[in-house]
């Protein structure tokens, strides 16, 4: 493997999160009746004239923005010339050779896995955008769920017209988990922003990957197949890994590769060809006569670019920066927008914005992803976390206890107050009454005090858990371990 290279470019659709329909007033709503949302300009039907949503030229703008793309001033609309039963103009309403941004460069940071699947060591790194353009959606043909679907398909033409951004790279990726750290890049930015929803599961975020191989110091691009049915990030990655083995065994066994379209079956584990590919040339794309150049200008730009919310990459800097987190504390935080938001509300109620940080990220991740839930629909809201933080930090019970209290807060809703003051959780801080139960635990045990003073240091951690017990697990660690401590030495 290690004589070949890989090269990977990658093209996303993702919808933007408009109400209406890009070229007429349709509701995009989904799983609304089919064929419910549709008027003459998305049936195709002779005479009828596109309008540009404004609020998708928005929405694109703010994609391009959170990419950190240029706007061009001036667009076209073209035409791209094909037969599908549900395309019914018999064209697709996109942009060709004058895009709304083209030429971007965007630095994401990779890295590649270990056996179990971890990141071995994040690094950044450039990938060209080659255009993002707007376009118009196709509608769908519908194959299951219906009456006599092994005689007729169906055609539901609810999606058609629905905006959205295309966003293609040049062949910039060497392996799978660059162009899925990239996927997931776009994604985050593109929900970040509010542009669009680019949940691949619900199919408004939608990839496909060209893959090629090469022996290492070729300068020639090998034959690339297109890859698509890319249903999740992981499920691309693992197409990626699959096709690139495949292809350099046909190539190792003096096979040749053909330039063709594969489908990824998951179940399988494995592509499978679906139709060899057609070239660009055979849409004949030509400029949309029914829509006049789209301009937009600067102040446009920046009135989008000044309503938009502080990006993913400043805001882990000042995570860093303000709060004194790691780096990739910082990135595990800004993994999602309402996670970042929650967290920044914790370091404020909680006045510790470290102690912050490692509540959420180990304790209340982990019983968010068991809820299959994100930060923003957390049961436990971010103040109360940030409270129960509070009362630990002061003291007030034990980090133990804290961890309990966070379980049931996300099981019952109650408060951390509540809940301490129910349990009777109160964490003993007070020396007097700790070094009475230290004077206790010493005189019941004057054979372990004996082998102490003649040695053996280990039974320090015997005579801490003898007075943990004693209290009840409500003595503070912290307090017992200086006043045992001192009793040693001085009694
Ligand atoms: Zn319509």
């Amino acid at each position: 493997m290690t004589a070949w290279e890989t090269i990977i470019g990658l093209e996303i659709h993702a919808q933007l999160s408009t109400e209406s329909k890009i070229f007429c007033g349709c509701s995009t709503r989904f799983g609304d009746e089919p064929n419910g949302n549709t008027c003459p300009v998305c049936l195709g039907l002779p005479g009828a004239l596109p309008v540009l949503n404004r609020r998708a030229v928005e929405l694109g703008a703010r994609a391009a923005l959170a990419l950190g793309l240029h706007i061009n001033n001036k667009s076209i609309f073209s035409r791209k010339n094909y037969f599908y039963p549900d395309l019914p103009k018999g064209y697709q309403i996109s942009q060709y050779d004058r895009p709304f941004s083209a030429k971007g460069e965007l630095e994401i940071m990779t890295a590649e896995r270990d056996q179990a699947g971890h990141p071995v060591e994040w690094k950044p790194k450039k990938i060209a955008i080659t255009r993002l353009h707007l376009e118009e959606d196709a509608g769908k043909n519908v194959h299951e769920g219906l009456p006599d679907v092994d005689r007729y398909s169906y055609i539901d033409l609810n999606r058609a017209g629905t905006p959205l951004a295309e966003i293609v790279t040049e062949p910039d990726f060497r392996s799978s988990w660059e162009a899925y750290d990239y996927v997931n890049h776009v994604r985050r930015a593109l929900q970040w922003v509010g542009a669009s929803e680019a949940d691949m599961e619900k199919g408004n975020l939608r990839c496909e990957a060209n893959v090629s191989v090469r022996r290492i110091g070729d300068e020639k691009f090998g034959t690339k197949v297109e890859l698509k049915n890319l249903n999740s990030v992981r499920f691309m990655q693992r197409a990626i890994e699959f096709e690139v083995t495949r292809q350099i065994g046909v190539l190792e066994s003096g096979g040749q590769l053909q330039q063709e379209t594969r489908l990824w079956d998951e179940r399988a584990g494995e592509t499978r060809v679906m139709r060899s590919k057609e070239e660009a040339h055979d849409y004949r794309y030509f400029p949309e006569p029914d829509l006049p150049p789209l301009i937009v200008a600067d102040e446009f730009v920046e009135r989008v670019r000044s309503a938009m919310p502080e990006l993913p990459e400043a805001r882990r800097r000042r995570f860093m920066d303000q709060y004194g987190l790691s780096f990739s504390d910082a990135s595990q935080l800004i993994s999602e927008r309402s996670l970042a938001d929650y967290y920044e509300k914790v370091a404020e109620v909680s006045g510790n914005p470290r102690s912050a940080s490692n509540w959420i990220r180990s304790e209340l991740l982990r019983e968010l992803e068991s809820a299959g839930i994100s930060a923003g629909d957390s049961p436990v809201a971010a103040e109360e976390l940030g409270a129960l933080v509070r009362l630990i930090e002061e003291g007030k019970i034990s980090g133990k206890q804290g961890k309990d209290v966070l379980v049931e807060m996300f099981k019952s809703g109650k408060t951390a107050a509540t809940i301490i003051e129910e349990q009777g959780l109160v964490q003993v801080s007070d020396t007097g009454e700790i070094d009475r139960i230290i004077d206790e635990v010493i005189a019941a045990n004057p054979q372990q005090l004996k082998q102490f003073r003649e040695g053996k240091e280990t039974l320090f951690g015997f005579f801490v858990g003898q007075i943990m017990k004693a209290s009840n697990g409500k003595a503070n660690p912290k307090v017992v371990n200086e006043r045992l401590r001192n009793k040693l030495q001085i009694s």
